[in-house]
């Protein structure tokens, strides 16, 4: 996405943070800047933590309005739009925002079967995840670990499935940032990384599962997962090692 000059403008209400099965919403345009635009609040993921942002359209008086690109600056959530777009719509304006439902919920699925990776990672062999990236077909962690045969690497791929079969619920809140620092499985994850600014920390809860500081969009529960397939793993580093999965199809 090209780079965008930002204007002032009033922080976006994040509705994925509070749904994230919301597939269209409606918006009041509340600033523009060349091809981008922000919203009073808005549906639509900009990126971040791994998971990538969202794709969609604007409705506006009957017109479709592809999205080129969206991404958050500070606490606003910009939308670029394709050429032309931006300049037909007016600040005030009322449109209607529809996300690519199948990309986002691919990616709900995919983060969410990482944070379960991570979770087992934990628990079975005391290691910590160092990173992660999803793309549309696949996903890859990063974590500080020394053995890494390939009897460990299906043991970890039985117990994601295992966890999937089981439907454990995922739930998400705020902690106040003092009450957060608290939780040990919080501190595993590196909270103390987050900015001193941040009052109140969003968590994400793969209940007997995992337990992270998250900002991302995840499944109601494990079932719809579905189940994991290793796609590859390697051997980055003594301590550092990388494993692909993707989701197996016909289970979502
Ligand atoms: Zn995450």
């Amino acid at each position: 996405m090209q780079e965008m000059p930002l204007p002032l403008a009033a922080p976006t209400t994040l509705l994925y943070h509070t749904d994230s099965y919301l597939r269209t919403f409606e918006a009041r345009i509340v600033a523009t800047d060349g091809a981008a635009v922000a919203f009073d609040q808005t549906a639509f993921y900009p990126g971040g933590g791994g998971q990538q942002a969202d794709r969609g359209h604007l409705m506006w008086q009957g017109r479709r309005l592809p999205l080129a690109g969206i991404a958050k600056r500070g606490d606003v959530v910009w939308h670029a739009l394709e050429p032309g777009g931006a300049a037909l719509l007016p600040v005030g304006a009322t449109v209607t925002g529809e996300l690519d439902w199948d990309f986002r919920y691919h990616m709900m699925r995919t983060h969410t079967a990482l944070h379960m990776l991570c979770g087992i990672i934990f628990r079975d062999f005391g290691a910590q995840v160092t990173g992660g990236q999803m793309y549309p077909d696949r996903a890859r962690m990063d974590f500080a670990m020394e053995g890494f045969t390939p009897d460990c690497v299906q043991d970890i791929v039985a117990c994601v499935n295992e966890a999937a079969a089981k439907d454990l619920p995922i739930k998400v809140y705020s902690l106040p940032r003092a009450q957060a620092f608290e939780i040990p499985d919080l501190i595993r994850t590196k909270i103390n990384l987050l900015p001193p600014d941040i009052a109140t920390i969003r968590i994400v809860e793969i209940v007997g599962l995992d337990l992270q500081a998250d900002g991302g969009t995840h499944v109601h529960g494990t079932r719809e997962v579905g189940g994991i397939t290793v796609i590859k793993t390697e051997n980055k580093g003594k301590s550092n090692k990388r494993m692909e999965i993707a989701l197996v199809d016909g289970n979502g």
